[in-house]
């Protein structure tokens, strides 16, 4: 008896200790309101105006209407006259690529002629930039020959070394012997590659097994490889991983609970990727009627990146020229197709493949020319991808227990959606980043 009344009495001061060791940190972190002229919180259809963003710490605390009592010591932040959003997410891009002019070398000097510090320089400036255009999260699909560098940029980021947003990093990414660069070299030589090249089943589990050891959040892999057009005009593109090689690979990430994005064009490599079980298709320019169902059946995301495909065409009588044109004509009907069906679409830019010095945000006039309705746009780059991410609730909204992860534009994305092309105030995971709106 004596000793359980002491075991409780040492139970006791215990809990007290874990209640004391707790409750300071709680109580004392700074408390941010934020008076938002318009929201749209991500997920609902309608804006709401005049409302308060409660934030403490790293997350929403509550949202209220903006007669809501402020608790003196908060400190107030006034973007009455603006739209405020959650931190954009932007599905595909690539720290590691630098939009390489193909008269400079193109993809290849990224390789052969960039050390792995300015590698690591460039990345840094890449994630800097995404998050002052209000991207707080990416999912960076390859590093294009930089090993593992996105999981340690994103350590520098979360240990507060370097700005940038939260990554969901893919690093190596796999394809086949003879689909990936380098390529085109004499066939002595053991030319390095941007992705992971394997060959049968057991050598992409491995793989697959290596980059989820060193931390990949997502495992990318090429479906499809080389693209032309053939006698007939149709866009043609070359299939890359068998389809046991890729369900070894699905059935790795599944057991470390991850998801694999598939880059894939049209045709065998696609249908390859849908039977496979991709999670995600990125680019999926041809997509056959039977293809989408398949797709809305499975749940599988849609990440069109239509930006890249209207910069430097060819001219119209080459080859290559014909073949950017015909990208552009399925991939606008592959678009259209997704978006009747209700596929979750997510916004995704493929920037590195275009110079990080572009707009990301260039991609929803891109979406809203194709007839998306700007709020879906929006939310394509918000809550939507976030559901893909398996983050809903945590990112793409502002709500309670969300991050405090929050944008702002002056002006209205609803009736002009380029006004997302001028993010004026970033906030990412509690802090502020950027406030160009606070004069
Ligand atoms: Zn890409």
């Amino acid at each position: 008896m004596k000793n359980k009344i002491l075991v409780a009495i040492v139970l006791l001061i215990l809990g007290a200790k874990v209640i004391l060791a707790q409750s300071p940190a709680r109580v004392s972190a700074q408390l941010t309101v934020i008076r938002a002229g318009t929201l749209l919180d991500g997920t609902s259809n309608a804006e709401r105006k005049n409302q308060l963003i409660f934030v403490r710490g790293n997350r929403v605390e509550k949202v209220a209407e903006g007669s809501a009592q402020i608790p003196a010591g908060a400190t107030i932040v006034d973007l009455s006259a603006a739209t405020v959003l959650p931190g954009l997410i932007d599905s595909h891009t690539h720290i590691f690529l630098w939009g390489e002019d193909p008269a400079k070398g193109g993809y290849d000097a990224n390789i052969l002629n960039a050390g792995i510090a300015l590698r690591a320089a460039r990345a840094t400036f890449a994630c800097r930039r995404a998050l002052e255009q209000g991207f707080t999260t990416i999912r960076d699909l390859e590093t294009e020959g930089a090993g593992y560098g996105d999981i340690e940029i994103k350590q520098a980021i979360e240990e507060g070394t370097i700005p940038g947003p939260r990554i969901f990093g893919a690093t190596r990414a796999i394809s086949t012997t003879g689909g990936y660069n380098l390529e085109g070299y004499a066939p002595e030589l053991d030319m390095p590659k941007g992705a992971q090249l394997v060959d049968g089943p057991v050598e992409a589990r491995k793989a697959a097994r290596q980059q989820l050891e060193h931390g990949a959040d997502w495992i990318k892999v090429y479906m499809t490889h080389r693209s032309w057009v053939d006698k007939q005009g149709n866009l043609v593109s070359q299939p890359t991983l068998t389809l046991e090689e890729l369900k070894a690979i699905v059935d790795e990430a599944r057991g470390w609970g991850k998801k694999v994005a598939c880059h894939a064009y049209n045709g065998v490599g696609m249908q390859r990727a849908l039977d496979g079980g991709c999670d995600s298709i990125e680019h999926g320019l041809e997509i056959t009627d039977a293809q989408i169902a398949q797709m809305a059946k499975q749940g599988t995301s849609y990440c069109p990146t239509i930006s890249p495909y209207y910069g430097d065409w060819a001219p119209a009588d080459t080859p290559g020229g014909k073949r950017d044109r015909a990208r552009t004509a399925v991939h606008e009907v592959s678009f259209k197709k997704a978006l009747n069906a209700h596929l979750r679409i997510v916004f995704g830019t493929d920037i590195g493949g275009m110079p990080w010095t572009d707009s990301m945000a260039q991609e929803f006039k891109r979406m809203v020319g194709l007839g998306m309705t700007p709020m879906d746009a929006i939310q394509s780059a918000t809550s939507r991808a976030a559901e893909m991410l398996d983050m809903k609730g945590e990112i793409g909204v502002v709500a309670p227990g969300a991050f405090a992860d929050i944008v702002a534009v002056s002006g209205d994305p609803l009736k002009d959606v380029t006004t997302l092309e001028h993010v004026r105030f970033v906030m990412h995971d509690g802090t502020i980043f950027k406030n160009d709106l606070a004069k």
